[in-house]
C-alpha cells in the first residue's frame, strides 16, 4: 500500500521558534485520505541535510511532501534539492511569471530580480498555483536511484495562510485519486469527566471494535473520544461512525457529551461555537464580569465569526474598586467574603447582567498565582457565577496548587464557558 511521509524544512522550527502546524494539518488530511503516514520529519536550512533525509524519505515511502523553504531568499533551498535528487534541471515557467507579476501589481509592491527564481520550475513537474502568496507548489514524479517504482515529491510553501489552500485546492485532489480508501473521524467533547473513567465505560466497546476504533483522549478542560472509520468512500467512514457515537451516548458517560465534531471542525473552538449557536437559536445574549480571566472567555467567544449576534459585551473587574464601582458588587460582600468567594461571583454576575443588559452574565474570581493563596483559599481556588431571568448560582471550583497561572485561567475559561452552555440548555 502506498504511504507517504512529511519532511518539513527550517531552521526556525529546529530552533523551537515556530511550531510544526503544518504538518499536524497535513497529517489529518493524510489520514482523512487512507494514506498510512509512517514518519514526520524535520531538517533545517541545509542542503546537504536536506538532500540525505529526501533520499531516505523516498527510501521508504512513495510519497513525500515538503514544507518551507520555498521563498526567494538564498536559505530558500528545497525546491534545489528535490530538482537535484529527481536530476532534473530548473526551467523559467512563463505562468508563473505572470502570476508573480499578477500578485506584485495586487499587493502594489515592485517585484524583485530574485523573485523572478521562483518561476524556475523543475522540468515537467506539476506547478500548484499559489493564491496566497509567492512561491508556487510543486509536485514532481519519477524514478529515483534503483527504485523499480515511481516516487513523488510535493513541495509546498511553509506559511500555513499559503499552504492550506493549496493543500485543499490541489493536492487534496491529486492524493485522493491514488487511494482507494477513507479515513474519516468523529469526536465527541466531553466535559466534567477524566479521561481513566472515559477509558473505564468505554473498555468493552474500544476493545471489540476495529473499525471504528474508538480512542479518548485528555485535551487542557476536556476529554475527546475520536471514531474513526475505514471504509470506500467518506458517507460509509461517517455511517460506521454516527452508528458508534449513538452508541456512546447510550453508555454512562453520554451525558457528559456536549458537542460532536469532525476532523475539518477540530481546530476551531467547538465549546464556543456549540454556545453561539445555541444563544442565537434562543434570541440571547451574553455578557461576563471576569477578574482572574481578564477578559479570556470574552475573547474566545470574540473569536468565532457571528459572534456579535449573542455577545453583548464583558467588563474585566480586576481590582475591588472596579468590581464594586463599575459592577454594583457590594462593599459588605468583599468585606465579610473576600473578591475570591461565591458571594462575590454572584454578585458580579448580577451586576454584569444589569449593567450590559444581558440575557445571561457568567463571572469568573479566583487566584490564578503564582502569588496571593491562603490556607483558606488556596492558588487555583476560582469562583464562577451564572446569573439569567431564572436566578443567580455560584460555585467554587479548584484547580489545583500545582497548576501554574496560565493553566488556571484557561481551565478557568473553559469551565465558564461550560456552565453558560449548561444553563442555556437547561
Ligand atoms: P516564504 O516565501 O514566506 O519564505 P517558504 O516556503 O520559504 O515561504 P519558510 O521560509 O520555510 O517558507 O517559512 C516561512 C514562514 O512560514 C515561517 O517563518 C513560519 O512562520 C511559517 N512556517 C514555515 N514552516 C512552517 C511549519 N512547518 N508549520 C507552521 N508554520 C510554518
Ligand atoms: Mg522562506
Amino acid at each position: 500500500m502506498m504511504s507517504a511521509e512529511i519532511l518539513s524544512v527550517g531552521t526556525e522550527l529546529l530552533l523551537g521558534d515556530i511550531i510544526n502546524t503544518d504538518a499536524a494539518y497535513i497529517s489529518r488530511r493524510l489520514a482523512e485520505l487512507g494514506i498510512p503516514l509512517y514518519r514526520q520529519s524535520v531538517v533545517g536550512d541545509n542542503s546537504q541535510r536536506l538532500r540525505d533525509a529526501l533520499c531516505n524519505a523516498l527510501n521508504r515511502a512513495d510519497i513525500v511532501i515538503l514544507t518551507g523553504g520555498l521563498g526567494p531568499t538564498c536559505d530558500d533551498i528545497t525546491k534545489n534539492v528535490a530538482a537535484d535528487v529527481f536530476c532534473l534541471p530548473l526551467i523559467n515557467d512563463p505562468d508563473t511569471v505572470r502570476d508573480l507579476e499578477c500578485y506584485f501589481a495586487d499587493v502594489g509592491r515592485p517585484m524583485t530580480e530574485n523573485n523572478l527564481s521562483q518561476a524556475l520550475i523543475p522540468k515537467d513537474s506539476v506547478v500548484l498555483k499559489n493564491h496566497h502568496g509567492t512561491a508556487p507548489g510543486i509536485i514532481l514524479t519519477g524514478k529515483i536511484g534503483d527504485n523499480d517504482a515511481n516516487r513523488t515529491v510535493i513541495l509546498l510553501p511553509g506559511p500555513p495562510h499559503e499552504l492550506i489552500p493549496m493543500f485543499e485546492e490541489y493536492v487534496t485532489p491529486y492524493l485522493e485519486k491514488l487511494s482507494d480508501r477513507r479515513l474519516f473521524s468523529l469526536n465527541l467533547h466531553l466535559f466534567g469527566i477524566g479521561e481513566s473513567a472515559v477509558e473505564a465505560e468505554l473498555r468493552h466497546i474500544m476493545e471489540s471494535s476495529q473499525n471504528p476504533t474508538v480512542a479518548p483522549y485528555a485535551c487542557e478542560a476536556e476529554v475527546r473520544i475520536r471514531i474513526t472509520a475505514s471504509a470506500g468512500s467518506r458517507d460509509e467512514c461517517i455511517l460506521l461512525c454516527r452508528d458508534m457515537a449513538e452508541k456512546i451516548r447510550r453508555t454512562k458517560v453520554g451525558n457528559c457529551i456536549f458537542a460532536e465534531s469532525t476532523s475539518d471542525e477540530i481546530s476551531s473552538d467547538v465549546l464556543v461555537r456549540r454556545i453561539i449557536d445555541e444563544l442565537r437559536i434562543r434570541g440571547l445574549t451574553l455578557g461576563t464580569a471576569e477578574s482572574c480571566t481578564a477578559g479570556m472567555i470574552s475573547s474566545r467567544i470574540a473569536d468565532i465569526p457571528g459572534s456579535s449576534d449573542v455577545l453583548a459585551g464583558g467588563i474585566v473587574s480586576y481590582t475591588n474598586d472596579v468590581k464594586s464601582n463599575v459592577l454594583g458588587v457590594p462593599h459588605d460582600i468583599l468585606e465579610r467574603h473576600g473578591a475570591v468567594s461565591e458571594e462575590c461571583a454572584a454578585a458580579m454576575a448580577d451586576g454584569a447582567r444589569i449593567r450590559l443588559g444581558c440575557d445571561i452574565a457568567v463571572s469568573v474570581t479566583g487566584i490564578a498565582g503564582p502569588g496571593g493563596g491562603t490556607p483558606e483559599t488556596p492558588i487555583g481556588t476560582v469562583c464562577f457565577g451564572i446569573s439569567d431571568v431564572g436566578g443567580t448560582e455560584s460555585e467554587t471550583v479548584r484547580f489545583g496548587t500545582m497548576s501554574d497561572r496560565g493553566r488556571i485561567r484557561r481551565m478557568a475559561t473553559a469551565t465558564a464557558l461550560m456552565k453558560v452552555l449548561r444553563r442555556i440548555q437547561k
